[in-house]
């Protein structure tokens, strides 16, 4: 179904992020016929070039980044033909006359701010200046939302100055990908997993996003932040928060939000015993953390791991065990649910502990399954054996043509279609950082080094040690 039409403007059009996302998703949805007659997408960056230049660029981009729909040649040239561009100086004037008179005021207006943050304040104020955002139009932002509470709320505050809540889109990638959007609805749509998911039936929860890429480079960048910064603060605290909200009213975005942000607010403050941060070594694949990042006094965590708590009814006396980190064994994200044992086995001789799992698997193979316990098939007896009972949607939902598409390019159509539930709202970002703030000054204070471990692992020892203190096991990173 194709949405309203639409301008789209991209500021940062000839970056890494619009090249390698938002133009390639944006052909996608262009290709899916998804992107209405008329709707346009000019891209607004520093560089000087013509719109024919720009079509070349992204045409080049589209042929690197968009996957095997990129050599549908006609439908290429039909979405290059949606494409224009303005030169323009966000902190100055030059520009922005040619891109009023560029941008319709009747049809949807969103500008995409895939820019530097300290250019946020700059763009939305030129935009209402030179009449050309109105009080309909919507501003997506990039991520890094701030580096902590501080630089959030002046954040908030500067966007808010020239925008209302209800036109600020922030985007949190994450919760754009299928899988996290199925997680509510396995929540919330079966009466199966609701009733049980709670601290009478759940031993503990664990969220791992582990990539095997190292800092790469974005080296420089990456020494400020961290993992803390980089990856918990925005994308597993989304997880959590997804995993651990009460069920809200119905679907919407205020709802959702609501529901999100009690959880974050719930979050208890986290032990210093109970954080465990990681740089990684060098190894034959490549060079250390700290030659990665040219810093060799570097104290900053490519690896966290993390035992959580929320303080209210539901989950009281459930941890959350965190942990994500570069250059790890594999490039795998789940959300791991595991329900507590049996209190009584009536099969006399089965010692092995058995445990329903529910594994919601964000990459790769985006799906989920249900460990299950089940009779060994055989004439052995009564021997117990735990199968996954696979839900991958390819398998489940048979010949079906599954959509396939990136997560940008859903939340840019979400933007346009004006549904903000799968962005973060303003207090949502500032409550997280509020939690964050005390435990990355904490080590700091400590002056904590981080623990080395091997490129290729699951991380650092210690992180192995702080799940095997509670007499529980990560799962195997695949
Ligand atoms: P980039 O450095 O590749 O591109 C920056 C863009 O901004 C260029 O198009 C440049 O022309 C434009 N620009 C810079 N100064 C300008 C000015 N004064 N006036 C007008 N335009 C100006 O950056 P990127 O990697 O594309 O990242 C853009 C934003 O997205 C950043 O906030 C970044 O943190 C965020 N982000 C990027 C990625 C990624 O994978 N690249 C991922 C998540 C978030």
């Amino acid at each position: 179904i194709p949405v309203e039409e639409f301008d789209l403007v991209i500021f940062g059009g000839t970056g890494d992020l619009a090249r390698r996302k938002i133009l390639p998703g944006l052909f996608r949805r262009y290709r899916s016929g998804q992107m209405p007659e008329g709707a346009r997408i000019i891209g607004a960056a520093r560089s000087d070039m013509s719109a024919d230049e720009y079509r070349q660029m992204i045409a080049e981009a589209v042929a690197e980044f968009g996957g095997e729909e990129s050599a549908d040649k006609d439908g290429l040239d039909g979405f290059l033909r949606n494409l224009d561009y303005v030169p323009i100086d966000a902190k100055g004037t030059g520009g922005w006359d040619a891109l009023a008179a560029k941008v319709r005021q009747d049809v949807v207006q969103a500008f995409y701010f895939s820019v530097a943050p300290s250019l946020f304040g700059d763009l939305a104020e030129r935009l209402h200046t030179n009449r050309i955002a109105n009080s309909e139009s919507r501003i997506v932002v990039e991520k890094p939302f701030g580096r902590d509470l501080e630089s959030a709320r002046a954040l908030n505050g500067t966007l808010a100055e020239h925008f209302d809540e209800s036109q600020i889109y922030r985007i949190d990638h994450y919760l754009g990908k299928e899988t996290v959007q199925n997680l509510m609805a396995v929540r919330f749509g079966n009466v199966l997993f609701e009733p049980l998911w709670n601290n009478h039936y759940l031993d503990h929860i664990q969220i791992t996003v582990a990539e095997t890429v190292g800092v790469g480079g974005r080296g420089a960048y990456y020494d400020k932040s961290g993992a803390m910064r980089d990856m918990v603060q925005n994308h597993l605290m989304q997880l959590l928060c997804l995993i651990a909200m009460e069920p809200p009213s119905k679907f919407g975005a205020d709802a959702v939000r609501d529901e999100k942000l009690k959880v974050i607010r719930a979050l208890e403050p986290v032990d210093s015993h109970h954080i465990v941060r990681g740089q990684y070594d060098e190894s034959s694949d490549g060079p250390s953390y700290r030659e990665d990042v040219e810093n060799p006094r570097s104290f900053t965590e490519s690896f966290i791991a993390m035992r959580c708590h929320i303080s209210n009814w539901r989950w009281a006396g459930v941890p959350f065990y965190l942990r994500t980190g570069k250059r790890m064994k594999g490039r795998s994200s789940e959300i791991a649910v595991v329900f507590k044992d049996l209190g009584h086995s009536i099969f006399e001789g089965d010692e092995a502990r058995h445990r329903n799992i529910l594994a919601i698997r964000l990459q790769p193979n985006e799906g989920m399954d249900l460990q299950v316990t089940i009779k060994e098939p055989g004439p052995g007896g009564m021997r117990l054996v735990d199968v996954p009972l696979d839900m991958t949607f390819a398998d489940a939902l048979g010949d079906h043509e599954i959509e396939e598409a990136d997560a940008y390019e859903r939340l840019i159509m979400d933007v346009i279609r004006g549904n903000q539930t799968l962005f973060m709202r303003g207090d949502e970002v500032e409550a997280a950082w509020q939690w964050t703030d005390p435990l990355i000054a904490g080590w700091e204070a400590r002056n904590d080094v981080p623990k080395h471990y091997e490129a290729g692992s699951a991380g650092p020892e210690d992180a192995m040690m702080l799940m095997h203190r509670d007499g529980r096991r990560w799962r195997e990173i695949k």
